[in-house]
């Protein structure tokens, strides 16, 4: 009888964790699968928003030059319009080595880490192939099953099993491995869902990426070039009310926040033109069960304040791969101890950045979309700091940076050719 498929690692999922752990593991000469669900990394407003730790990062694996030949674009400062006033927020400039955050699609990043991951015989990437839960023995994690990803009208495929010395979940904010351990996370809530549309740019549109408080409403612009990408934030569970009255009302909040695109509102044709992203956040007590370990969004989904959620999801994968790649290199089972290292190193900058994103969304983000009448308005004092660039570089470096930031020591081996 043949013996069940093995491997020594297994990462389920290819969003930016399962990607960036499968290249270090396969670059320190691990043998590692990893399990994509979709048969390519193409979706839309799927979180576009790289920061100085990942290009740092992608900089020590030699990738920077790649990364920066990506279509891409970079914004230096971040302004609010807040109640008709402009308002300087976040500056990166004087922060080095990189004095920007970067708008790259992210199906790009992706395709690079599975292109340069590829040209290691020892990194196996299985797109179309969907983990459906784990295999235990003697308490244990020892594999997963899955199947061949097929829509929810086909007819279903038949779970094969892949037997694993370590199991790493990055599935992401929905995580069938989280639900299948049954690890418990702690919910922290948020007063918003985000509305994501884009619309066209114009030459004579402002340059900058800039956000739009007024009225009760509260918009953020993503210059992407030839578009705009739009958040449009909406009271908590407000999407689904909202999606019963006609298209013309957002038309006509966005007109109202950016007077320059009411000659183009027409072009979000429907609600079909508009994605939700029911904003959660949370944090798992335990990353980690004899044989498995969870990060990024499996382990932790952030508010979408700041862009961090691709950044710290890569920070976890390159801590993993730290942690583990010399141990994965040998045969001798993974002890669960430094599975339990890897969640000290990252559970700190993760919670510090989620208590500020919480304390933002508690103090301007529901006051911001609560339909109160009171303007929201900058306090004098946080005007007059904020005229200065370094207390605006303070912002830029904990999203951009970040506290706790890993640089990466997983080996390279063998030497790529
Ligand atoms: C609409 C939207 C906008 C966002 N905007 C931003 C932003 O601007 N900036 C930012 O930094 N972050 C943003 N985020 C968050 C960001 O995308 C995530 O924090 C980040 O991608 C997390 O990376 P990850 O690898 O942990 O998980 P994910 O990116 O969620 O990747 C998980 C991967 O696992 C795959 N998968 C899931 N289940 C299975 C399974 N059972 N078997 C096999 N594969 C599976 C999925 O197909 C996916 O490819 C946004 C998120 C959304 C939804």
């Amino acid at each position: 009888m043949d013996a069940a498929p093995s491997t020594r690692c297994c990462i389920v999922g290819g969003g930016p964790a399962g990607m960036m752990l499968g290249l270090l593991l396969a670059r320190a000469g691990v043998n590692v699968v990893v399990l994509e669900k979709h048969g390519d990394f193409l979706r839309d407003f799927r979180g576009d928003t790289v920061h100085p730790s990942t290009m740092m990062a992608l900089q020590q694996i030699g990738l920077l030059e790649k990364f920066e030949r990506l279509p891409q674009h970079r914004i230096q400062h971040l302004a609010g319009i807040v109640s008709g006033h402009t308002q300087e927020l976040i500056d990166f400039r004087g922060l080095a080595p990189f004095d920007h955050l970067a708008l790259v699609p992210q199906w790009d990043l992706l395709a690079l880490l599975a292109a340069e991951g590829r040209r290691y015989p020892n990194f196996d990437l299985r797109m179309r192939r969907m983990a459906t839960g784990l295999i235990e023995e003697g308490g244990r994690v020892v594999g997963v099953t899955m199947h061949e990803y097929v829509k929810s009208d086909a007819p279903a495929a038949s779970d094969e099993t892949l037997r694993a010395d370590l199991v790493i979940a990055c599935d992401g904010r929905h995580s069938t491995l989280r639900a299948a351990a049954k690890l418990a996370a702690n919910e922290y809530g948020a007063p918003m869902d985000v509305l994501w549309f884009r619309m066209p740019r114009a030459d004579t549109d402002p340059q900058e990426t800039f956000g739009i408080v007024d009225s009760g409403h509260m918009m953020v612009l993503l210059n992407r070039n030839d578009y705009w990408q739009a958040a449009f934030l909406v009271p908590k569970g407000g999407d689904a009310q909202l999606r019963t009255q006609p298209i013309e009302v957002l038309r006509s909040a966005v007109s109202t926040l950016a007077s320059f695109l009411a000659d183009r509102t027409s072009t979000i044709e429907s609600w079909d033109d508009v994605k939700t992203l029911e904003v959660q956040v949370d944090c798992l007590g335990q990353w980690h069960q004899p044989g498995l370990l969870l990060i990024g969004d499996a382990a932790h989904a952030m508010s979408p304040i700041g862009g961090v959620g691709i950044n710290l999801a890569i920070q976890d994968a390159v801590a993993a791969a730290n942690a583990l790649a010399e141990l994965l290199r040998g045969n001798d089972p993974i002890p669960e101890s430094a599975l339990a290292a890897v969640q000290a190193r990252r559970m700190k900058p993760t919670r510090l950045v989620q208590r500020v994103q919480l304390t933002m969304q508690k103090r301007i983000i529901s006051r911001a979309i609560a339909q109160s009448g009171t303007p929201l308005t900058v306090p004098p004092l946080v005007r007059w700091l904020l005229q200065f660039r370094r207390v605006r570089n303070i912002p830029a470096w904990l999203f951009g940076y970040g506290y706790g930031r890993e640089d990466v020591r997983s080996p390279v081996f063998p030497p790529p050719g």
